[in-house]
């Protein structure tokens, strides 16, 4: 109850149990207004440059500006590529999306730059994963581009439904992902993930600890 406690005092938490294992690029850290500065980081073992995508607020705009401060000076595009360094990262860098919920903060930069990503999943819990294909991917808001909802299916996105405390594999990374439910201000519900590597691990999360922390 007390670690309860203690932990519902904070609206939000990064926290680097090994550095030494982790890497992590922030691409914005704000709830807004301006729309460079949203909630996005990217994250990937330390010798690895196949990143997860910790919510995408903000996305594009965060990778152009963390490689004019060469976060990415490991990477070599190849000569014959077109892509620029940044578009390569989008499309080739990033393996795969985390949303800890689905408010526009958090997700903007994923629906807007979605039609210069290419295949790969997206996971989130059960609402989060709805929330998106109702009101987002929904030929309405946006073209349809996940797995699920209002046909057709462009299907760029696959849906990937995590259930709480239950661990998988992130493809075409190194890294494993476990979410637990937290509560978000108003009842609303999100997302806390702890990213595994090696032995190491990495907690995010947004929102209240209280609502559920356990199996
Ligand atoms: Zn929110």
């Amino acid at each position: 109850m007390f670690i309860v406690a203690m932990l519902s005092s904070l609206l939000f938490m990064f926290s680097l149990w090994s550095q030494e294992t982790f890497k992590v690029v922030v691409l914005g850290c704000h709830g807004g207004p301006k729309e460079n500065n949203l909630s996005g980081y990217l994250i990937a073992p330390k010798d690895s440059n196949d990143y997860i995508a910790l919510d995408a607020g903000t996305l594009l705009d965060g990778i152009f500006l963390a490689a004019q401060n060469n976060c990415f000076s490991d990477i070599k595009t190849d000569p014959n590529n077109e892509l620029s360094l940044e578009l390569d990262v989008l499309r080739n860098h990033v393996k795969a999306y985390l949303i800890s919920h689905a408010h526009l903060d958090h997700v903007a930069g994923l629906v807007i730059n979605s039609t210069a990503d290419v295949k790969k999943p997206i996971f989130g819990i059960d609402t989060t994963i709805n929330m998106i294909r109702d009101n987002l991917f929904n030929w309405q808001t946006w073209p349809n581009f996940g797995s699920e909802g209002k046909k057709p299916l462009i299907n760029q996105y696959q849906y990937q439904r995590m259930k709480a405390a239950k661990q998988v594999p992130i493809p075409s990374t190194s890294m494993t992902a476990e979410p637990f439910y937290l509560n978000h201000p108003n009842g609303y519900l999100s997302t806390a993930f702890i990213i595994e590597s090696s032995g190491s691990y990495v907690v995010y999360f947004w929102g209240y600890l209280s609502r559920y922390f356990g199996a």
